[in-house]
């Protein structure tokens, strides 16, 4: 009997793929990439179809029924629908996750794949009102409109604009929109004002690389590898232009911090097209719009952070990952992705160029450029008259320190602010201090659930677990011995900005981390401060350390460096590398030269040795080698396997317990380290193990994350632990 059936992914965490009938009065056009209802265990889930067959395994009394299909034609299809397949083996996660994982929330959730009216996108004006009113004085529609959005800088809706005039304002708008005088704007809630920017003349590197990039013809990736503040913007936008120019979309993928409303507006200004933005701020509904509007070409750009890159782009010309080592790119949980890895295959099955850009490039990207798989574009200068900053390293031995500030820090800070400059001081922990011991017996305010220690939160009052978020209230006295006598130990942002206000009374100090910024528009006002020259001293975690643009700062202090020399993860130095150069990249931006000071007790640590002296080109080249060496990444392929149990052993047997089952692999082509306790053993209530996979070659990894996987799922206890597979993990916690 022939029939038909479909195969649907659905987002569980089961490695198949399930078989349906089709809803009663199907009508036909069932095709892939639809989304469907069907009873799943004892719900009813938003599943997709793969795949439409005429047999199945499945015994017909068994097989149940798609109660509805969602969608008249396919949400995904063509180059992100192989995409989307790629991430379920690379990754080795079941395609219906990975599927969910991608699809903005209100379509995973099965509404419509429709505008949602409410975040609908405003339009606002693209140019000062002065100059649209010269070219609109024949216009008086349109002069209206020009007038209602100057009164209106955040925008307004068409709605909005037709009830102003009282008729449709719909043709007037297209004519402005014509003559590029307004622009439509997501509603994202942060619009970013409207001012007048114009491309500073590029200069011959960055005109070199524009050249390089628009030359290209398909597939090709470059690594433009620029100094902090060489221009890298000036570069994407121009290879932009050129895109926008031939008619085809562009994708720029940025890190979650450097999402600034800064950034919205200079894109915004320069480029005069509809833009998409997409980050983690959105709501739900404008999220979907984004992306509706980007499917249907509407939007030329689509701007956005990590998950941004599974947008669907009909006329994809140009995909930008700017400061692609950045951490932020991974997911760190459920799918574990790379935006920047998916962006390069997507660059490759467009068939279009691919612009990575950074001042520190990962190892990664700079061992592609040795193996000649990328293209090497290089910034070696500052844009404009901007000097390179002068690292210089303090060596803190002996000093005395007020505020964990060595006393010649203290002086060059005086001596910055007393010339009206502006200071940044790095420090990456939030809170007020990292631990809180009791003088009298010793005993230490551990996090409950985890193996760390709270965090004291003067402020609020309250010791929180930086890990799992628990908090208790300060003990007002040693919960073991009855002391008074709590001492914080160690330095996070809160105590030092508090002691930097004691020292310098008259001078207004800025902090900058998670807790102050937790409000929305709360950092692009502190951004606004500094740019304006009111906060003289800023404090701040890498939220103030990576890609803004402060040209009164000349001077910055990274104040705990060693913080990073001691990690066991072999990618620390790397990061912490990439952490002080974007840091002291803040540095001497404008005119004035910056300097950077790097407090530490290990000054001659061949880290910040080679960094200092020498800079981050060569601190990569000798770890490359001992990545070579040591048969790590970029020179091998790693997998990290997870599981976690409220049992003190069952993480771990359940993972030994995978490996009897898969066999173990030939040693030679795969080794195999653990399982071992994580280095965070306990975490959130649950014991935690893990095992690393290590291969040479790609192929022998995956080969083996195969066998392995299908073990794992029946292994003992897979069901009592919860437990994950990391491809190419980026951080071995
Ligand atoms: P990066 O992203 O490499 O850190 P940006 O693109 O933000 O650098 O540029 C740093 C600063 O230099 C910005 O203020 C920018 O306007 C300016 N700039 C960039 N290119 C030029 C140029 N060719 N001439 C003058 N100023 C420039
Ligand atoms: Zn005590
Ligand atoms: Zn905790």
């Amino acid at each position: 009997m022939s029939d038909i059936i479909l195969r649907l992914a659905i987002a569980a965490p089961l490695d198949r793929l399930f078989d349906y009938l089709p809803p009663v009065d199907a009508t036909g056009g069932l095709q892939p990439g639809l989304r469907v209802r069907a009873p799943f265990g004892r719900q009813t889930v938003v599943a997709y179809i793969v795949a439409v067959v005429d047999h199945t395994g499945v015994p017909r009394a068994q097989l149940k029924r798609v109660v509805e299909v969602l969608d008249a034609q396919p949400l995904l299809s063509g180059i992100m629908w192989d995409l989307l397949a790629w991430v379920a083996s690379y990754y080795h996660h079941p395609l219906g996750e990975v599927i969910a994982t991608a699809l903005p929330v209100r379509l995973r959730e099965g509404k419509a794949a429709t505008a949602i009216a409410s975040g609908m996108p405003r339009w606002v004006l693209a140019v000062p009102v002065d100059q649209a009113g010269l070219a609109l004085q024949r216009a008086p529609q349109q002069m209206r409109i020009a007038a209602a959005l100057a009164a209106h800088p955040a925008g307004l809706s068409v709605a909005a604009l037709t009830a102003l005039l009282g008729v449709g304002a719909g043709v007037a708008l297209r004519g402005l929109r014509d003559k590029s005088l307004v622009m439509q704007c997501v509603a994202s809630g942060s619009l970013p004002t409207v001012t007048t920017s114009v491309a500073p003349p590029l200069n011959a590197a960055q005109q070199a690389a524009v050249s390089r990039i628009t030359a290209a013809q398909g597939f090709n990736v470059f690594l433009l590898e620029g100094v902090t503040g060489s221009g890298k913007t000036e570069v994407y936008l121009a290879a932009i232009v050129a895109a926008l120019q031939r008619g085809r979309q562009a994708l720029v993928l940025v890190p979650e911090i450097s999402l600034t409303p800064q950034t919205l507006a200079r894109f915004n200004d320069r480029l005069g097209v509809h833009l998409a933005v997409l980050h983690s701020g959105l709501t739900d509904n404008e999220r979907l719009n984004a992306w509706l509007e980007a499917r249907s070409g509407y939007a030329r750009v689509v701007l956005g952070t990590r998950s941004a890159v599974f947008t669907p782009l009909p006329d994809l010309g140009l995909v930008i990952v700017d400061e692609e080592h950045d951490l932020s790119y991974k997911q760190q949980d459920g799918l574990r992705y790379s935006a920047r890895d998916f962006a390069l295959r997507y660059a490759q099955r467009g068939n279009v160029p691919v612009v990575l850009g950074s001042a520190t490039p990962a190892l990664e990207s700079l061992a592609n450029v040795q193996r000649q798989r990328y293209q090497r574009l290089a910034l070696p200068e500052r844009a404009g008259d901007a000097k390179p900053p002068q690292l210089t390293l303090l060596d803190v031995r002996r000093q005395p320190m007020t505020a964990n500030i060595a006393a010649p820090l203290i002086l060059a800070i005086r001596h910055h602010l007393a010339a009206g400059e502006q200071v940044l001081m790095f420090l990456n922990r939030r809170g007020y201090a990292p631990v809180l011991l009791c003088h009298d017996c010793g005993w230490v305010a551990d996090c409950a659930r985890c193996h760390a220690r709270y965090t004291l939160h003067q402020q609020r009052k309250r010791l929180i677990c930086h890990h799992c978020d628990s908090q208790a209230v300060v003990p007002a006295q040693c919960p073991h011995c009855t002391s008074l006598d709590l001492r914080p130990i160690g330095y996070g942002t809160q105590r030092l900005a508090d002691e930097l206000t004691a020292l310098f009374p008259a001078v207004n100090i800025l902090r900058i981390d998670r807790d102050t910024m937790r409000n929305k528009g709360a950092l692009s006002a502190a951004m606004s401060e500094v740019r304006s020259g009111q906060a003289q001293l800023l404090v701040g975690t890498q939220m103030l350390a990576k890609g803004h643009d402060f040209p009164n700062v000349t001077l910055v202090a990274v104040l705990d460096a060693d913080q990073g020399l001691y990690s066991t993860d072999f990618r620390a130095t790397e990061h912490l590398a990439q952490l002080i150069i974007q840091v002291a990249g803040r540095a001497g931006r404008g005119v004035k030269p910056g300097r950077v000071v790097i407090q530490t007790h290990n000054p001659d640590h061949p880290l910040l040795q080679i960094l200092v002296h020498r800079g981050y080109a060569a601190y990569a080249a000798a770890a490359l080698e001992e990545r070579y060496a040591a048969r790590l990444p970029p020179y091998a392929h790693l997998a990290l396997a997870r599981a976690e149990a409220s049992g003190a052993r069952a993480a771990h047997d359940f993972l030994q317990a995978t490996l009897l089952r898969a066999g173990r692999p030939p040693l030679t082509q795969l080794e195999i380290l653990g399982p071992v306790p994580a280095p965070m053993e306990r975490r959130a209530g649950r014991h935690r193990a893990q095992m690393l996979f290590s291969a040479v070659e790609r192929r022998d990894l995956h080969a083996w994350l195969n066998v392995w996987r299908a073990a794992a799922a029946e292994a003992p206890g897979a069901r009592q632990v919860r437990w994950s597979l990391d491809v190419d993990p980026v951080d071995l916690y």
